[in-house]
């Protein structure tokens, strides 16, 4: 049972959200987005979406008119690594980075379904969206920040990991005569943009 399911069978009459997406009669949920529960935005909106993506024109009502309390104050996308190779990407350090400054931000998320174009991961004040289907998702990642200090936890994190690999990936190569050189495996190429592409394709 994915958290969609639980959060459905938390917070409206249904046991899940096949069961919600699928109600007879045309019916279409209410359910209100709350300043003081991030749960009811999250499933409204896991709703639409699912409903969009079949092709289906229902959509929950949310009939307070306020549609979103929890909209990103700012997001970063960054690049990962091939999926299932083991290796840290760079949106995983940058959660690294931020749990450094803020601790247990982002640890165990509390709703987790496929949203956004991708896998999304809710945590209370971050949401990572692991961009792409079963095969590549995680190769590319949306991290959204949802409050002011998350925001300046995030970008700050980001500046970080990417400095560092700038920094990772200058070490990584020399000039030779003639081109570049791979300090890594020996690579050797004719310019310094096709060892920096080299790098980062080979050495992320
Ligand atoms: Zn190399």
């Amino acid at each position: 049972m994915t958290s969609i399911d639980r959060l459905t069978r938390d917070l409206t009459c249904f046991e899940n959200q096949d069961q919600l997406l699928n109600a007879p009669g045309g019916y279409r949920p209410t359910i209100q987005p709350r300043r003081d529960d991030r749960r009811y935005e999250v499933l409204a909106d896991a709703y639409d979406i699912a409903q969009a993506a079949r092709g289906d024109e229902r959509r929950a009502y949310r009939n307070g008119g306020i549609t979103h309390w929890f909209a990103p104050v700012a997001s970063e996308r960054l690049a990962g690594v091939k999926h299932g190779s083991g290796l840290a990407s760079q949106w995983l350090k940058v959660i690294w980075e931020i749990n450094r400054q803020a601790p247990d931000s982002i640890g165990e998320p509390w709703a987790c379904y496929w949203a956004y174009g991708g896998w999304t991961e809710e945590y209370p004040r971050f949401r990572v969206i692991l961009l792409g289907d079963e095969n590549t998702s995680g190769e590319t990642a949306e991290i959204q920040a949802l409050d002011d200090d998350a925001a300046t936890w995030l970008k700050r994190a980001a500046a970080k990991v990417r400095a560092d690999r700038e920094a990772e990936v200058k070490v990584g190569i020399a000039r030779i005569r003639g081109g570049s050189q791979c300090l890594r495996c020996g690579h050797i190429t004719a310019t310094q943009m096709a060892a920096k592409k080299h790098f980062n394709a080979k050495h992320p």
